[in-house]
């Protein structure tokens, strides 16, 4: 499987994870449309490597068509990338701080309920795709977290929503098998991202000494090589793959 000219889609496009899977596709050829709510740096990037930005806000459906619909000006969809995601920590109770019932579903509305909406719009467009010789039409990959087996203090929403990612991947697979799209979710540890840069410097030293080997924090590439190989392996399928360097957190 060739990436070079496919058309793919990256959700949080605009930073981090995504950026770096942004910036892989594009030095192996391939199409990008980066879909966020942060338009500055989106069209920053997107300038920068000659490729489209659309502001698209994972919950909103008709956000998703529009992401869907400029992919479609650049040739047929064949990858959607998921991996737009928020991480505000808050205790279940308390006075300060404490999880909001809007909180919760905030969380959960971006980080689930948007890669299922962003899923179902990519998929009906990769279903009119000519084949592959393999018989492959294309394939979606959804960014997780370890939080989703192993969720920490203040972590509830994150790790429900989390969890709902890997637990709709293996189902949502299946469904698509005869459609010839697959479905895959990496599950990161921690990774040097604006998401983790915002934490105090000791807290970051912390979590990267929780990191067994290669004992520091994941890098952007990192996970761009997973999705490199994910969508060039086509045997990888309806799984969730944890990639965070043997991480256990204490509790
Ligand atoms: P990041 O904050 O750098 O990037 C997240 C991107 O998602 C941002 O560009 C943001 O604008 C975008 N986004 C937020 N809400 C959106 C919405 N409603 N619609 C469209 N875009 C939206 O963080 P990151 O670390 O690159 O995170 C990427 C993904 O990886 C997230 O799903 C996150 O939960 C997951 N993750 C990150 C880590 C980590 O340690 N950094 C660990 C595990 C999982």
């Amino acid at each position: 499987m060739e990436i070079a000219n496919k058309v793919f889609i990256v959700t949080g496009g605009a930073s981090g994870l995504g950026a770096g899977t942004v910036r892989m596709l594009v030095d192996n050829g391939a199409k990008v449309v980066i879909a966020d709510v942060q338009d500055e740096p989106g069209q920053a990037l997107a300038k920068e490597l000659g490729q489209r930005y659309v502001h698209c806000d994972v919950t909103q459906e008709a956000d998703g068509k529009s992401a869907v619909a400029a992919a479609a000006e650049l040739g047929t969809l064949f990858g959607l990338i998921n991996c737009a995601g928020v991480a505000p920590a808050a205790k279940i109770v308390g006075k300060n701080g404490a999880h909001s019932l809007e909180l919760f579903q905030k969380v959960v509305s971006i980080n689930l309920i948007g890669s299922f909406n962003m899923m179902r719009l990519a998929a009906e467009a990769m279903s009119a795709n000519t084949p592959e010789p393999t018989g492959e039409r294309g394939v979606m990959i959804n960014t997780a977290s370890v939080a989703a087996f192993d969720g920490q203090i203040g972590q509830a929403a994150y790790a429900a929503s989390k969890a709902g990612v890997a637990g709709m991947t293996l189902p949502i697979a299946r469904d698509l098998s005869k459609t010839g799209i697959r479905c895959m979710t990496i599950a990161p540890g921690i990774f040097g991202t604006p998401m983790i840069f915002g934490m105090p410097q000791e807290v970051q030293d912390s979590l990267a000494a929780s990191i067994p080997f290669p004992a520091r924090l994941g890098r952007p590439e990192d996970y761009a090589k997973l999705v490199h190989s994910i969508i060039t392996n086509d045997m990888l399928n309806g799984e969730t793959i944890r990639l965070d360097g043997a991480i256990r957190m204490p509790p």
